[in-house]
């Protein structure tokens, strides 16, 4: 296919009238269209509705329900991967172009209905324009991105095998089989389509759970993949609850391969039962993990201390510090350390709270359970470091009712401690004083995690040694840490974070594929 070479998509500047006006009347569009909407199952191309049902509650209003999804069953769970099984038999032979030209016809369908689908995202799940707006980007560039890499594997390979007189010999990539995508709710666009287009693309069958907090958009974006073309089977949508039909589909014999993102408890507990071989199963699971991160950003004495200051209050409460790459640990060095807190300080108490279609900075967490978890880490902190600022759930802004808890820095907190060591998901940050540099960097990798981290520094030398020494998948110098662009920033980590699986990386695709090397004798 002819194809422009892949450039992300650019972000809108709402500083300009224009877009914030664009963004309001797609949220009035949206909530005439879009709200109270119902997403049924799909199999095999059919929409099947459940008796259950799973509730999207805007979590800046909680008095206000977004819409509903079906809610599946064992029954459908098993009807789903098998369904997928009988689809493997013929999208494993469509040629790898073929596939690509439907991931691309997606991101030009989303590209039209991009405002949409942020919209959508700032009611369900409390998203600002800005963080909506990049992660939709972020939607359209998985699609591109994966499409292009999947014409690479096109064709039988042998240019990537030696030459040997006599004989013919060449690589294949075939695709697994049929896997199971478990998605998260922080990133329901974005990772969602990534986590199915690219086993898809691949030529595998996937049956997709999405996160219970964020089923609407995640059925937006299953139509417009079927408007591009997906066949009937390829993708089989299952919003359904995790402890149920997740559990059934991940130790069920017939799958071949598990993608999830998600917490660390839940992505160890997969891994363990995906483990276990299943009477009738053939294949070892393939397991796919991004869990969870415990980032930190170094500021020592020679940094520009505005710019990390920048730098921290980005990555510390973009979408209320609800990624699993924020920055939740900012480690700074002695001699700086009242400079660099008191302006962090001052910067986080200028973030206004409010609900995702007012374009607040800080929203709603997403549900009661995150809510009620990091309220918990609210009250120890006090006997863990000093509340420099927030430090409460208040559960109302503006007038209105919903997750809403403030955003909090705790000063002084000893690297050992809960505070310093626990992934919190939420607006809260841990602040580390460290001896010197050399302190500094072993306080940041002392976590089990390794996904994010950065460092605010203006020598080269520690520069250098963080490159070789910091212990994350991840790390940004003299910048915030959050944000990977697909292509630019191969996204993924290491130790409990994760499989380094790299997602928008150059060998993503490969995570769901295998390799049969074919020789024949002349
Ligand atoms: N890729 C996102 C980033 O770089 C984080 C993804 C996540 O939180 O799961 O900020």
């Amino acid at each position: 296919i002819k194809v422009q070479d892949y450039r992300p998509q650019p972000f809108t500047d709402f500083t300009k009238e224009e877009n914030v006006q664009a963004y309001q009347a797609a949220l009035a569009k949206v909530r005439k269209e879009l709200l109270g909407k119902h997403y049924p199952l799909i199999i095999d191309g059919q929409e099947v509705d459940t008796e259950g049902k799973i509730q999207s509650i805007n979590p800046c209003d909680t008095s206000e329900v977004v819409g509903t999804t079906a809610k599946a069953t064992i029954g459908d769970a098993e009807n789903a991967l098998q369904g997928a099984w009988k689809a493997f038999e013929s999208w494993k032979k469509w040629d790898m172009d073929a596939r690509a030209r439907i991931l691309l016809k997606a991101a030009a369908i989303l590209k039209r209905r991009r405002l949409e689908a942020c919209a959508l995202m700032s009611i369900e799940v409390g998203k600002n324009y800005a963080e909506a707006d990049v992660e939709v980007a972020e939607a359209i560039d998985f699609l591109e991105y994966y499409a292009r890499s999947a014409m690479k594997y096109a064709g039988f390979g042998s240019s990537e095998t030696t030459w040997f007189e006599g004989e013919e010999n060449g690589l294949m990539s075939i695709p697994l089989g049929v896997g199971v995508s478990i998605s998260p709710w922080n990133f329901p666009c974005a990772i969602f389509v990534g986590m199915a287009a690219a086993p898809i693309v691949a030529g595998n069958c996937v049956v997709v759970k999405p996160a219970e907090d964020a089923g609407l958009i995640a059925g937006f974006m299953v139509d417009i993949l079927r408007e591009a073309g997906l066949p009937a089977g390829v993708l089989q949508f299952l919003p359904g609850v995790g402890k149920e039909v997740g559990e059934y589909l991940t130790t069920h014999a017939k799958t071949r391969f598990i993608t999830f993102t998600g917490s660390r408890a839940v992505g160890l507990h997969i891994n363990e039962v995906a483990a276990k071989v299943q009477p009738g199963q053939k294949w070892i699971k393939r397991v796919i993990m991004e869990l969870g991160g415990k980032d930190g950003l170094i500021v020592d004495e020679t940094a520009d201390i505005e710019n990390a200051i920048t730098a921290a209050t980005q990555g510390a409460f973009g979408f209320n510090g609800q990624k699993c790459s924020a920055m939740s640990r900012l480690i700074v060095v002695d001699s700086v350390y009242d400079e660099v807190v008191n302006g962090f300080v001052e910067r986080a108490k200028a973030l206004k709270m409010g609900t995702g279609e007012e374009n607040a900075n800080v929203t709603a967490v997403v549900n009661q359970m995150s809510f009620n978890k990091i309220k918990g880490y609210l009250e120890l902190a006090p006997s863990e470091g000093k509340v420099l600022l927030g430090g409460e759930a208040t559960g109302e802004a503006n007038g209105k009712q919903g997750y809403y808890i403030q955003p909090t820095i705790v000063g002084d907190v000893d690297r050992n401690s809960r505070l310093a060591q626990e992934e919190i998901f939420g607006p809260v940050v841990a602040v580390l004083r460290a001896k010197d540099w050399q302190d500094a960097l072993d306080i940041a990798n002392s976590t089990e995690y390794g996904l994010t981290g950065g460092v605010c520094s203006n020598s080269r030398e520690r520069l250098e040694q963080a490159r070789a020494e910091f212990e994350v998948g991840n790390l940004y110098f003299n910048r915030k840490i959050t944000g990977a662009i697909v292509g630019v920033q191969p996204f993924g980590g290491y130790n409990m974070s994760g499989t380094d699986s790299k997602a928008g990386g150059p060998d993503y695709l490969s995570n769901f594929m295998q390799l049969k090397t074919v020789t024949e004798r002349w």
